[in-house]
């Protein structure tokens, strides 16, 4: 049995400021840049707010301009009239019994305030060593794999760099996570010996990420930042179901750990199960693998194998995974199956999943099975998905001229 939260939404929903630029989402640079061209600081003075407000947005999660004390009052007016910090609004928050929490969290366009709003969900699961914020790249996802619910809806659109981070940091604020931030009533479980509740961030939520790749960089950069968020990129993983072309970019650019979807060992399989492959087969994608910047034994790459009954787990399917993977730096991860409704696969009894494992393990893989989190509450790996529709185009130009 889950709980679904009653919110107070008078604080939880943040009226959009229709037609002032958000300031989350960029870089320092381009932070300055912003501040100069809307005429709010001198140019002289551009780099030295930034460096002001980026401590207030990202160490602090500070919303409101009026608490950034050390900039000048008149400043903080402009700065007010001139752009917004807004957070998504939170439509639900659920907790499982496990501790997982996902949110429901909805995003206006602030430069188009009559364009429906859009909605996606992001997950928290605490363990006892860390805890780990699953993020969402897209609004849907245009790829189809067919054992995922994601898959089933369209892509409506991409999330901006200022959306992704946006997720982050209000995760942030409901765990406690900032100074002086209020733990929620279950204590946002923070893992032992930490400080933070959120420790980790996956970008395995809805979307894949390298469909999104400027956004998704602009907002892991400033995640990772070491004067701001300063999220380790050893603990930021980005999962791809095998965009190849920029697999080389993400290691050279955002330098995070990389994890790969998949799923099969024979190209006719995954074109089913994942059908990208289609376009960028086995051979490719393990060929970027092989050439991903900075691979090492202390930095591997993931390896995600959902266990689909009688599809993909067999015996010898898992020595070929073994074979296939030889001489990459590499941690496998098997996921059971997550169920949802009208999917036409089922989950692998755990004795063939032990069985499987045990073939891995003793070829010398570190394999740890996936334990479903969250599953009451439907927030477990590939059962994410939003109600948002995707709009005719004729509709959206349209509401964008009203
Ligand atoms: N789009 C990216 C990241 C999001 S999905 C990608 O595909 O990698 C995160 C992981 O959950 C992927 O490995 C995905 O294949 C897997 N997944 C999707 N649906 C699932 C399901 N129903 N059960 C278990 N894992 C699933
Ligand atoms: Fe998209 Fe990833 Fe789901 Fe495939 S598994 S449909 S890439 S979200």
């Amino acid at each position: 049995m889950s709980i679904a939260l009653n919110l107070d939404h008078s604080s939880a929903v943040r009226p959009v400021a229709a037609g002032r630029p958000s300031l989350i989402g960029l870089s320092k640079p381009l932070l300055a840049e912003a501040l100069v061209s809307h005429e709010v600081v001198s140019e002289k003075e551009g780099r030295m707010r930034a460096s002001q407000l980026w401590n207030w947005l990202y160490v602090n999660g500070v919303t409101d301009f009026e608490r950034m004390t050390n900039v000048a009052k008149p400043v903080r007016q402009k700065l007010a009239e001139t752009f917004n910090l807004d957070r998504p609004e939170i439509v639900t928050e659920q907790v499982s019994v496990d501790g997982t929490r996902k949110w429901l969290f909805r995003f206006r366009d602030p430069q188009n305030p009559n364009m429906p709003p859009v909605e996606v969900e992001t997950v928290y699961i605490p363990e006892s060593d860390r805890g780990t914020l699953c993020v969402s790249s897209q609004v849907g996802c245009t790829l189809t794999c067919s054992f995922c619910h994601t898959g089933t809806q369209k892509l409506v659109r991409n999330l901006t760099a200022g959306e992704i981070l946006g997720q982050i940091l209000m995760a942030r604020e409901r765990l406690g996570d900032f100074p002086g931030g209020a733990r929620p009533d279950d204590g946002g479980l923070v893992p032992g010996g930490e400080t933070r509740a959120i420790t980790n961030i996956v970008m395995m939520g809805m979307g894949e990420p390298l469909y999104n790749y400027d956004n998704v960089k602009a907002a892991l950069l400033i995640a990772s930042a070491g004067d701001g968020m300063s999220i380790s990129k050893r603990r930021i993983t980005l999962s791809t179901s095998g965009v190849v072309p920029y697999i080389e970019p993400t290691g050279r650019e955002i330098d995070v750990m990389l994890a790969i979807s998949l799923h099969a060992v024979r190209d006719d399989l995954r074109d089913v199960l994942v059908p990208i492959n289609k376009k960028w087969p086995l051979k490719e994608l393990l060929a970027a693998c092989r050439n991903y910047p900075g691979l090492s034994n202390a930095r591997r790459i993931t390896f995600e194998y959902v266990m689909l009954d009688g599809i993909n787990d067999s015996d010898a399917e898992a020595r070929e995974l073994v074979r296939l993977l030889a001489g990459i730096p590499a941690k496998i991860n098997l996921i059971p199956f997550n169920p949802w409704p009208g999917a036409n696969y089922g989950t692998s009894p755990s004795s063939r999943i032990e069985r499987f494992a045990d073939i891995v393990n003793k070829a010398g893989y570190a394999s740890p099975v996936r334990t479903p989190r969250g599953r009451d509450i439907f927030a477990a790996c590939g059962q994410l998905k939003s109600e948002s529709e995707r709009l005719s185009k004729k509709d959206r130009d349209a509401l964008a001229a009203v």
